[in-house]
C-alpha cells in the first residue's frame, strides 16, 4: 500500500459570511501550492455556493446533512442537496451535533450512507469526553462510536475517520502525543476488524486545539494522517502553517 497522504481539513462551524470568502481564497492559494496535501474547508451550508465558486480548486464541505433524499424536515438540508450547490464532502458525527442535537451512531452512520449515495466524501468524527478518558474508558468508547456509526461498506476514498477528543475541542489543550498514538493504533486496529485491509488505506485525522504551534508534533505521531481544525482553520494566517506543517510531515 502507498503512503496515506496527509489531509488537513478546517471547519468552520457556524462562522463565516461572505466577507469571509478573501479569507477562503488565501487558504486556497496555499492548498494549490502545497501539492503533497490535501484540503478542504468545512463551511456554514449558507456559504458552500459562494465558497465553490469563489475558490473552485479547494474542496468546500458541509458540516452535517440530513440522512433522508427529501421530506417534511423542517430546517434541514439533504446531501443531494450540498451537493448540488458545490460541496465536495461533509463531516458527520461532529461531537457538537452529537451533543446539541442528540445524534445517535445510528443516525450518524444513516448520515454518512446518504452523504455517499450523494456523491460526497465523508469525515466521520469520533471522541471521548473527559470523563471517559478519567475513568479508562476513552479507547472502548472510541471504537465503539466507529463501530456503530460507520456504514459497511466504508472505503478509504470516500470515508477519513477524524479522533477528536471533546476535551481538547476549543479548549487550548492537547493530549499527551502518546495518547494519541495509542489512540490512533487503536482506530486502525478496530478499522481492519471491521473492513480489512482498506483499513490500512483509510486516513485517521486528529482533531482538537490543532495550532501553527503543535501541528508538526501532532502530524508526525504515527497513525495521525491529518488534522480536523475548526478554531485556526478561520483565518489563513493560522490555517496555512498547518497545511505547512503537514506537508512537511509528508
Ligand atoms: C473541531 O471542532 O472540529 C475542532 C477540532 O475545533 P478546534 O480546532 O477549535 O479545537
Amino acid at each position: 500500500m502507498g503512503a496515506r497522504r496527509k489531509f488537513v481539513a478546517g471547519n468552520w462551524k457556524m462562522h463565516g459570511m461572505a466577507g469571509s470568502l478573501s479569507e477562503l481564497q488565501l487558504i486556497a492559494a496555499a492548498a494549490d501550492a502545497s501539492k503533497s496535501v490535501d484540503v478542504a474547508l468545512c463551511v456554514p451550508s449558507t456559504l458552500i455556493a459562494r465558497a465553490a465558486d469563489a475558490a473552485p480548486t479547494l474542496p468546500i464541505g458541509a458540516q452535517d446533512c440530513h440522512q433522508a433524499e427529501h421530506g417534511a424536515h423542517t430546517g434541514c438540508v439533504s446531501a443531494a442537496m450540498l451537493a448540488e450547490v458545490g460541496a465536495r464532502l461533509t463531516i458527520v458525527g461532529h461531537s457538537e451535533r452529537r451533543q446539541d442535537q442528540q445524534e445517535s451512531n445510528a443516525d450518524i452512520k444513516a448520515k454518512a450512507e446518504a452523504a455517499h449515495a450523494a456523491g460526497l466524501s465523508v469525515i466521520l468524527c469520533c471522541g471521548e469526553t473527559e470523563a471517559q478518558r478519567d475513568a479508562g474508558q476513552a479507547i472502548a468508547r472510541v471504537t465503539a462510536q466507529i463501530a456503530e456509526s460507520m456504514p459497511d461498506d466504508a472505503s478509504a476514498d470516500w470515508l477519513t475517520i477524524a479522533y477528536e477528543p471533546i476535551w481538547a475541542i476549543g479548549t487550548g489543550r492537547v493530549p499527551q502525543t502518546s495518547d494519541v498514538a495509542e489512540m490512533h493504533g487503536a482506530i486502525r486496529v478496530k478499522l481492519r476488524d471491521l473492513i480489512g485491509e482498506e483499513a490500512d488505506a483509510m486516513r485517521i485525522l486528529y482533531g482538537g486545539s490543532m495550532n501553527g504551534g503543535n501541528a508538526a508534533e501532532l502530524l508526525a505521531v504515527s497513525d495521525v494522517d491529518g488534522g480536523l481544525v475548526g478554531g485556526a482553520s478561520l483565518s489563513a494566517d493560522k490555517f496555512v502553517p498547518i497545511i505547512e506543517a503537514a506537508a512537511s510531515a509528508s
